[in-house]
C-alpha cells in the first residue's frame, strides 16, 4: 500500500508532507530539487514520475487541469488498473469527466478532490476538502487524506470542482467589494485599521475583512501565498458553471473581467490580495 503525491508548490509540498508522516510516500515535482528537499524534510521518497504510477493512491496538486492532462498523458502505458486518482488541483469540471473517463479506460478511479484553507491550513492539516465522484471509492481513500480537516462529499464527478471555483468566485468578490468599499473611506479620512475594526464586528465581515486585508493589503506585506493568477482562474472556472446551466450571474461575470484585468496590470504571480492595488490606482489612494 503506497501513497504518490505529484506537485509539490505551495500547497502539494506541506499537504504531501502530511501524508509522508502516516504512509509510505512517493513524491515527483517538475523542479526534481524541490522533490528531494521534500524527502529530507518529511521522510518521502523522491522517484521519476513514472514510477508513481505504481502507488495504490496517487494525488496531484498542479495549478489546472491542463498541467494534470499533461502529467496523465505522460504516465500513459504506465498506470496501474485499481489505482485511485486523486487530484487536488482547483481544476475545471469538464475536464474532471473527462479525465476520469480517459482513466477509467486504464483501470483507474478518479476523484476531484480541490481543497481549501489556504498554506496556513495545509501546514497545520486543516484543509477542507471537496470530493466530486463515486462515495464508495471516496471512502476507499478517506484515511489517505491527512492533510484534511474536513471531508465533504458534493456530488458527482467535477461536483468538487465546480463547489471549488464559485467558492473562490465568492472570495474573488467578497475582497474586490471590500477593496472599493474601503478605497472610498480612505479618501475620505478614514482610517482604516478602525473601519476594518467595525466591519469586523458587523454584518459586512467576510474573509477577506477578517484574514486577508488588514494583515496582508493594510501592512504592503502582500506575501505570496496564493497567485492571483490563480484566481482568475478560479472566477473564470466559475463563469463556465454558470455558463453550463445557462446563468445568470452579472456580478460573477464583472468579477471575472475585473480579475483578468488585476492579473495582467498588477501581475499573475503576485498574491491575489494585491488586486487590490487595481483599485488604488483606479482611486488614486493606498490602502494603507
Ligand atoms: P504553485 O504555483 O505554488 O505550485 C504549482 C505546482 O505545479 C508546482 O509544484 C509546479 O512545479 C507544478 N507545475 C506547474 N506546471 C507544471 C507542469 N506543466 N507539469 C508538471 N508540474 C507543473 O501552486 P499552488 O500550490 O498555490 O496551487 C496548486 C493548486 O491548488 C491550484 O489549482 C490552486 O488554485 C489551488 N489552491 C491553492 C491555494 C493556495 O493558497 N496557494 C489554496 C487552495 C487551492 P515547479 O515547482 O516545477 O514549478
Amino acid at each position: 500500500m503506497s501513497t504518490a503525491f505529484i506537485g509539490l508548490g505551495a500547497m502539494g509540498y506541506p499537504m504531501a508532507g502530511h501524508l509522508a508522516q502516516h504512509f509510505d510516500t512517493l513524491v515527483w515535482n517538475r523542479t526534481f530539487a524541490r522533490a528531494e528537499a521534500h524527502a529530507a524534510e518529511f521522510g518521502s521518497e523522491a522517484r521519476p514520475l513514472e514510477e508513481l504510477a505504481q502507488a495504490d493512491v496517487l494525488f496531484s496538486c498542479l495549478p489546472t487541469s491542463a498541467e494534470v492532462w499533461e502529467v496523465l498523458r505522460a504516465l500513459d502505458g504506465q498506470l496501474q488498473p485499481g489505482t485511485i486518482w486523486v487530484d487536488c488541483t482547483s481544476g475545471h469540471p469538464a475536464k474532471a469527466r473527462a479525465q476520469a473517463a480517459w482513466l477509467e479506460k486504464r483501470g483507474v478511479q478518479f476523484l476531484d478532490a480541490p481543497v481549501s484553507g489556504g498554506t496556513n491550513g495545509a501546514a497545520a492539516g486543516t484543509l477542507t476538502v471537496m470530493v466530486g465522484g463515486d462515495p464508495q471509492v471516496l471512502e476507499r481513500v478517506r484515511p489517505r487524506l491527512a492533510f484534511a480537516g474536513k471531508v465533504v462529499h458534493v456530488g458527482p464527478t467535477g461536483a468538487g470542482f465546480a463547489v471549488k471555483a464559485v467558492n473562490n468566485a465568492l472570495l474573488a468578490v467578497n475582497l474586490w467589494a471590500a477593496g472599493e468599499g474601503l478605497a472610498a473611506l480612505k479618501a475620505g479620512g478614514v482610517d482604516l485599521g478602525a473601519a476594518l475594526d467595525v466591519i469586523n464586528a458587523s454584518s459586512g465581515r467576510s474573509n477577506a475583512t477578517e484574514n486577508l486585508i488588514g494583515q496582508r493589503v493594510l501592512t504592503r506585506e502582500f506575501p505570496a501565498t496564493f497567485a492571483l493568477g490563480l484566481l482568475a482562474k478560479d472566477v473564470g472556472i466559475g463563469l463556465d458553471v454558470v455558463a453550463e446551466q445557462k446563468g445568470a450571474a452579472p456580478l460573477l461575470g464583472a468579477a471575472g473581467g475585473l480579475y483578468r484585468a488585476a492579473e495582467r496590470m498588477v501581475g499573475a504571480g503576485e498574491d491575489h490580495t494585491a488586486a487590490l492595488k487595481l483599485i488604488e490606482q483606479m482611486n488614486d489612494v493606498e490602502l494603507s
